[in-house]
């Protein structure tokens, strides 16, 4: 067997690779530059044409893009009209962002647990965190697969919810045949460049509602506006503006917006190879007994964001920690999504105990992330594949 480069060996690969990384070509620079020698670094019209562009694939009848996916969650919870003495449900499973847009709010995130299977908030389990205080939920497309998104908003309707969908990972994703953006109340995208899409930073609310659509308008601009109908006095001139709510300064500059058009008009592509290199390693996977492969519902058509590892420790005899330091080591960039979010001193002394989601918690110890990204070559997925199984079949059992 070859020595393992945890133990000296020679690494799989020469340098390190990531688990993620944006693809910029020179469109994208352009784009960019076109921006700064422009008239409008923010504010300006590529902006609008962005969201437009979300509009026109995602379906949905309008974008606000923002600074990035945590204000697009925080400017979602705000129109749906989260406030104190509220809950909102969501999964354990998440970036942290998933479950702070509830705080900001001065409500309280609750956790259900997810199907152990899809890794995806289970239905069932909504339903049993549902109280007299639920307002919302906030569901996330976790790696990319949409969330069951019939049994969720069959859910929201009987109890009256708002279902905020957490896109940030599911960019490009179909739900029975229709593109995510267009199915939730209200649904959130990250341009972080470990997303699918980047802008560098950025986010946006896709939304087909017009009330929403209003308020997520005015968050994101100080709550001011200059939209006659809205405003609450008579005009009092052309200078005359109004601040009728309170919002914050959320706004995407024109330069992040033309760079998401230029990386926008590449997502086919983009989901395409993404779909390949996930082929290729379920292929491979799912021949080896020391890993479980994450199961798909037939409704998903996914664009995989991250590719994760369960590790089937019952084979192994070494841990998580040692399988991430030995892929490491070959030089193959890991990561684990995520900690369960309630296990941060943050949520634990804000009154959360271990033990709330049993199978996102067993789950969490289990979990890899491997490299996943646009520019990955089939010799990247090759070398990648060839790594895991000589790290895996040193510690089985
Ligand atoms: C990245 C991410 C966010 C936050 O997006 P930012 O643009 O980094 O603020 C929210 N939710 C999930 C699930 C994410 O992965």
């Amino acid at each position: 067997m070859e020595k393992l480069a945890l133990f000296g060996g020679k690494p799989i690969f020469d340098k390190k690779i990531g688990y993620g990384h944006q693809y910029i070509d020179e469109s994208d620079v352009q784009a960019v530059v076109e921006v700064l020698k422009g008239d409008f670094l923010t504010c300006g019209p590529k902006l609008e044409e962005a969201e437009k562009k979300l509009c026109e694939i995602t379906g949905a009848k309008h974008t606000v893009l923002v600074s990035n996916g945590t204000a697009a969650l925080h400017a979602a919870c705000y129109a749906a009209g989260i406030q104190k003495g509220d809950e909102v449900i969501t999964t354990p499973l998440t970036f942290a962002a998933s479950a702070n847009c509830v705080l900001y709010c001065g409500a309280r995130p609750v956790f259900a647990d997810i199907n152990p299977s899809t890794y995806n908030i289970d239905p069932q389990e909504i339903e049993k965190k549902i109280s007299n205080r639920t307002k919302a939920i906030v569901a996330v497309d976790f790696t990319g697969q949409a969330v069951e998104l019939d049994a969720i908003k069959d859910i929201c309707k009987r109890y009256d919810l708002t279902l905020i969908e957490d896109g940030a990972h599911s960019i490009g994703t179909k739900y029975k045949g229709v593109p995510v953006g267009s199915i939730a109340d209200m649904t959130t995208f990250s341009f972080h460049p470990v997303k699918t899409v980047t802008a560098g930073e950025g986010g946006a609310i896709m939304t087909s509602n017009d009330k929403f659509y209003k308020k997520l308008q005015l968050f994101r601009a100080h709550g001011i506006t200059r939209n006659e109908e809205w405003l609450e006095n008579v005009s009092e001139g052309g200078w005359y503006y109004e601040q009728i709510g309170l919002g914050l300064n959320y706004r995407m500059t024109d330069i992040q917006a033309s760079l998401l058009i230029s990386q926008l008009a590449k997502l086919d592509i983009f989901a395409k190879r993404r779909k390949e290199i996930v082929t290729m390693y379920n292929k491979a996977f799912e021949e080896m007994s020391e890993i479980i492969v994450q199961k798909e519902i037939p409704q998903s058509d996914t664009v995989r964001h991250l590719y994760l590892l369960q590790l089937n420790l019952e084979m192994l005899n070494a841990g998580r920690s040692e399988i991430y330091n030995a892929l490491m080591a070959e030089n193959i960039g890991c990561n684990v999504h995520y900690i369960p979010v309630y296990y941060f001193p943050y949520y634990q002394k804000s009154g959360y105990e271990k033990g709330l989601c049993p199978n996102a918690e067993q789950l969490y110890e289990r979990l890899i992330t491997i490299p996943l990204y646009y520019h990955m070559t089939d010799e990247d997925v090759k070398k990648v594949i060839l790594a895991v199984k000589k790290v895996l079949a040193y510690f089985r059992k």
